[in-house]
């Protein structure tokens, strides 16, 4: 059993382990009104739109409920419409953004790829130059799914040679992987507190290029989810539109002081490499093979194929592994079977070792024995 002095370790990509100051800062109650905490939440704001050097041209705007609810209103906010998205489609939450668009009502076009490639620039150009009619382009950066890593620079490149608007998904990359918005053309980065800013979750936001949000007046199907409309209201209040998630965006304020102590996005993104390169050699040791080729793999999750052997059964294992400390994540594939386990949250390689030497443990318990992976 673990210890009952802390919460098991979260391996999984949000909600993920947060640290103890992180969770200490919800020891406290704020008004919706009052001027304390809506400075918390222009500074929060400022913060995040530094994250990835938008403060010319981007505005941040906050928004209640998990990533989802900001992707959907991304969408819903800058599509106009009458407007059309491609959605080059690598894995299971490309293939979210193309269902809420059916929600919403705006045209989509599927560029599918294998769930083990990333998304290819050359053949996003070439949808666009073959449908003149394609407004926006809406690219997952770190498909979670599999935890590849879509190429954002190039993908960025040919969106603005062709003229079209770029709305980022980059829930599981924002913070760890650098996205520069002075040299990339992005009209909207869409992320959320309880990733690898290591708040808890409860509130995304969308930092948007401030010309396509002014543009974006009328445009929502939905006045909850209107990003144009929470940014008038907050630029005019400094107050949130509705309740705000309190206690998330005061802990997210505490995160985002540690993750400027730790040293920021390079230090944050190289803590999450080394816990990545050390899950998967120790793994490997225990015979468990990556899913993706390593050239193409985000230090964000790893999906590793389950193990061939009659005696495994996932909920098993999972509970085995629970039962000393440490919770994994199920495998989002439908083709092959497979389990994730995330390097993000409050851990480090002593973390890793540990949810390494579990998995042997309960691997050896079942009695299933691998050769080297
Ligand atoms: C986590 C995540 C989301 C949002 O999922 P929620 O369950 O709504 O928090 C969206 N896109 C990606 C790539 C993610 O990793």
């Amino acid at each position: 059993m673990y210890s009952t002095d802390r919460d098991p370790l979260l391996l999984t990509p949000g909600p993920l382990t947060t640290s103890l100051r992180t969770k200490q800062a919800m020891l406290h109650d704020w008004g919706s009104w009052d001027a304390a905490f809506n400075r918390v939440t222009g500074e929060l704001c400022r913060q995040l739109v530094d994250i990835v050097h938008g403060a010319d041209t981007h505005v941040c705007v906050p928004l209640q409920g998990s990533g989802t609810f900001s992707v959907e209103a991304a969408l819903g906010t800058l599509v106009p419409r009458h407007g059309k998205v491609l959605v080059p489609n690598n894995g299971a939450y490309c293939a979210r953004i193309v269902r809420i668009l059916g929600y919403l009502g705006r045209e989509a076009v599927e560029l599918p790829f294998p769930e083990d490639c990333p998304a290819d620039p050359a053949a996003i150009e070439a949808a666009l130059l073959a449908d003149p009619a394609i407004t926006h382009v809406a690219q997952v950066h770190c498909e979670t799914g599999t935890g590849i890593l879509n190429p954002l620079a190039g993908i960025a490149a040919v969106v603005a040679r062709q003229g079209r608007g770029l709305i980022v998904d980059a829930m599981s990359s924002f913070g760890a992987i650098d996205i520069d918005l002075r040299s990339l053309a992005i009209d909207a980065v869409v992320a959320a507190s309880g990733k690898c800013l290591e708040g808890v979750p409860g509130m995304g936001f969308v930092i948007v290029r401030r010309a396509a949000l002014e543009a974006a007046a009328g445009n929502c199907h939905s006045l909850a989810l209107d990003l144009h409309d929470q940014w008038a209201y907050m630029q005019k209040t400094t107050q949130w539109r509705f309740t705000p998630p309190t206690h998330v965006v005061a802990a997210l304020h505490e995160a985002l002081a540690q993750y400027r102590e730790e040293g920021g996005l390079a230090v944050r993104g190289a803590r999450y490499a080394r816990n990545c390169v050390a899950l998967i050699e120790g793994m490997r040791g225990l015979g468990l093979r990556p899913f993706l080729a390593p050239e193409v793999q985000a230090p964000i999750i790893v999906t590793f194929h389950a193990p061939a052997h009659p005696a495994y059964d996932f909920k098993a294992f999972y509970e085995r592994v629970r039962e000393r400390g440490f919770i994994l994540y199920p495998g989002k594939l439908t083709r092959v079977e497979t389990f994730r386990v995330g390097c993000i949250g409050a851990l480090g390689g002593a973390d890793i070792e540990k949810v390494v030497a579990a998995v042997g443990e309960t691997l050896r318990e079942a009695g299933i024995v691998l050769g080297a992976g």
